[in-house]
């Protein structure tokens, strides 16, 4: 049988060998296959290709637990009931804005773990386990993309350290949530992850819709940056639909995929040019997704555009929100928070020691802070 490695090579000929570029890696299972600097202008997507195990391959390597598939199916089809209103309790993805540190990341799942087992009466909690990043223009691309955060893009070894990391995470008891960003991951993740987003750069794309609509658990869709709902509501309607796409199927070979459809598709108001969890906002967006013939179920995301990149804020609005659920919006199924252990955010320059705890990207509240929100939460919903 051909390799993907054989496939690619046949559509980009001619070709000739030589040895990757510095900092990129020679791992036995990273070929690749550079092409004559002379042909520039010959058809060709890339200067270099490295073949990579295939999803089933990698899933061999890194198999799956049965704690870490029981823990994941359990809450996938718990965000669906929470999503049709059959679980009445919050749902509720916090964690960093990127996972960057392996043993931050495990840290952070352990607290975690403690603090969803105390508030589950009330509330379902996912971790947020971002491992790929959109970017406005350029910058680091998440742990899978460059996991050494030096640009030298080592994803031979980013996804499987992706894979291991949210593998690590789901047997601790805490499921999955995470940002699906290129179109060949999610056949690599995805038997970890009970919750996605479809980022605010993303949501318009016709590929990510598709993406969504064969994926098991529910995805939320983002308004767009400038806070508009149209992209979002139609990408949650498309997703929902049945669709035909080349893909890479889990032995690696380029494939059509047939979908179903995903029902548990949602929308995430995030905030744009001004914020959008007012309920005049919330009433709207409920209203635009009966008016598209949906469920006017949403999350709320109380970072980004809605906190205006003031992490400070985040505590704040998810204790406004959680209020108006008790006193009986119906709209809102959902809460995102940015939090971390540490509160803040540090830049990270190239090559130096990834920093502990603490946000590469968006600035994060912090766990002391994050855990007392939630248990206010609880009370206030318990209360009810
Ligand atoms: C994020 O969740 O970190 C993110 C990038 O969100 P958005 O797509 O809403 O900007
Ligand atoms: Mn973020």
């Amino acid at each position: 049988m051909d390799t993907p490695h054989k496939i690619r090579a046949a559509a980009v000929l001619p070709l000739s060998a030589s040895n990757p570029p510095s900092g990129l890696s020679r791992g036995k299972t990273a070929r690749m296959v550079r092409l004559s600097s002379k042909k520039a202008h010959l058809n060709k997507a890339a200067e270099a290709f490295f073949t990579l195990p295939t999803p089933n391959e990698m899933r061999r390597q890194i198999p799956v637990s049965q704690t870490s598939m029981a823990v994941t199916l359990r809450a996938r089809r718990a965000i669906g009931e929470i999503l049709f209103g059959r679980d009445r309790r919050l749902l509720v993805v916090a964690g960093p804005c990127s996972l960057h540190h392996e043993a931050s990341a495990l840290e952070y799942a352990r607290r975690f773990a403690r603090l969803a087992e105390e508030v589950s009466d009330r509330m379902l909690l996912v971790m947020r386990a971002y491992l790929e990043k959109p970017r406005t223009t350029v910058g680091w691309k998440g742990l899978i993309n460059d996991p050494d955060m030096d640009g030298s893009c080592d994803l031979a070894r980013g996804l499987p350290l992706g894979r291991r990391l949210l593998l690590q995470i789901t047997e601790l008891g805490v499921p999955a949530a995470t940002e699906l960003l290129e179109p060949g991951t999610p056949a690599y993740l995805m038997d970890a992850v009970s919750w996605a987003a479809i980022g605010a750069r993303t949501t318009e794309s016709q590929i990510h819709r598709e993406m969504a609509s064969g994926l098991p658990f529910a995805v939320g869709f983002k308004n767009g940056t400038d806070g508009g709902l149209s992209s979002a509501v139609n990408a949650v309607a498309a997703a929902g639909g049945a669709h035909a796409f080349p893909g890479i199927n889990p032995d690696g070979r380029v494939s059509v995929h047939r979908t179903g459809g995903n029902p548990f598709c949602h929308l995430v108001l995030r905030g744009g040019r001004r914020p959008n969890y007012d309920p005049v906002s919330v009433e709207a967006a409920g209203a635009a997704l009966r008016a598209a013939g949906l469920l006017p179920r949403l999350m709320v995301d109380c970072s980004h555009g809605n906190s205006r990149k003031d992490h400070r804020r985040q505590g704040p609005i998810f204790t406004e929100l959680v209020r108006r659920i008790a006193a009986g919006e119906r709209a809102i199924c959902g809460l995102m928070l940015e939090s971390h252990l540490l509160e803040g955010r540090i830049t990270h320059r190239a090559g130096a020691p990834p920093p502990f705890g603490i946000s590469v990207t968006d600035a994060c509240m912090g766990w002391e802070e994050t855990e007392s929100v939630i248990r206010a939460g609880a009370e206030a919903l318990a209360s009810a």
